[in-house]
């Protein structure tokens, strides 16, 4: 019986996770596509009757006991704000990276990997995302590099073993791309050895870069108390440094960032509005 609204700047509702072939970790629904389980969500969630707006918040004004959410179209006035922007690729920061992304630069194996069939690609990480890309796009490339700056992968163990036992994926250990190559498309990378220092071109269609994520900040930076990568601190209710203010999924500090998390968080802050509503 609250009057709330849902704003989505997306052309689905679903997020990161619609990007995702398979989502295996999501009780109750095994082996579902990512598409799909955003659709569930989303379908769950209009049979209730929730009200979606398709637009962009554009800037926060926080202060006060009623809040202002300024988007593209509309501005609304509430008293609370639950804040659930989520986050995004983490860039390598290199030369040629922004200006070949789509045209063999990519950070979405799942997405973009059918392009790359019978190619040789690179990915560049090692952590879980990076070794289900190189897993996922070994299926379809001829060969798949996985680039890492350590002599060991941080992801989960049962995936490495994985990793290790398929034909087509070589490891390129201790090292970091310096530069992404090619004129109108991605040909090769120049890379360095950390520990050697030799540098090296290894010849590639496309590069995957899987080094993490970051938190969808712009419309909140400065307003909130948040840790020193932007993430937003949020006590276990979702209550953030300002009053009727909450955040909810990967946008905040949290030990893992998945579905699961984010749907509880979602549970957590709606319960907190609430019991915040109710006492005032
Ligand atoms: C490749 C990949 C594979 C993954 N696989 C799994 C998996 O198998 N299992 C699992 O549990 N998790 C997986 N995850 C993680 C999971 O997708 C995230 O933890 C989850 O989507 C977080 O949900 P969220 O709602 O907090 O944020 P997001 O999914 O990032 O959603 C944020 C939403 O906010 C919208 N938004 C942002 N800014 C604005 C704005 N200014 N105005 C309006 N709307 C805005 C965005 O459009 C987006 O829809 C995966 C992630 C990736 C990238």
């Amino acid at each position: 019986m609250l009057d709330a609204v849902t704003i989505e700047k997306g052309l689905a509702s679903g997020g990161q996770i619609l990007n995702t072939e398979q989502v295996d970790n999501y009780p109750g629904i095994p082996a579902v596509g990512g598409f799909d389980l955003g659709m569930k969500l989303r379908e769950h969630a209009d049979s209730l009757g929730a009200a979606f707006a398709e637009d962009e918040v554009v800037r926060l004004e926080l202060a006060g006991d009623v809040k202002r959410v300024v988007c593209r179209e509309a501005v609304y006035e509430t008293r609370t704000v639950i804040i659930a922007t989520g986050a995004h690729h983490r860039p390598l920061g290199v030369p040629g990276e922004e200006r070949l992304v789509g045209a063999g630069v990519s950070y979405c194996a799942t997405c973009d990997g059918a392009f790359f069939r019978n190619k040789v690609t690179a990915v560049v990480g090692g952590g879980d995302v990076a070794i289900g890309d190189a897993i996922f796009l070994s299926r379809m490339c001829k060969k798949v590099y996985v680039i890492h700056r350590r002599d060991e992968l941080r992801g989960a163990k049962s995936l490495q073993e994985k990793l290790f036992g398929l034909p087509n994926v070589e490891m390129v250990w201790d090292s970091v791309v310096d530069e992404i190559r090619g004129d109108s498309r991605v040909e090769g990378l120049k890379i360095s050895n950390k520990k050697t220092g030799e540098t090296s071109e290894l010849s590639v269609d496309g590069v995957f870069i899987a080094v993490g994520i970051m938190p969808e900040k712009d419309v909140y930076d400065g307003l909130l108390k948040t840790d020193a990568a932007g993430y937003i601190e949020a006590s276990e209710d979702g209550a953030t440094s300002v009053k009727g203010v909450f955040a909810a999924g990967d946008v905040r500090t949290k030990q893992l960032r998945q579905v699961i998390t984010a749907v509880s968080d979602g549970a957590n802050c709606i319960t907190s509005v609430e019991r915040y509503l109710a006492e005032q």
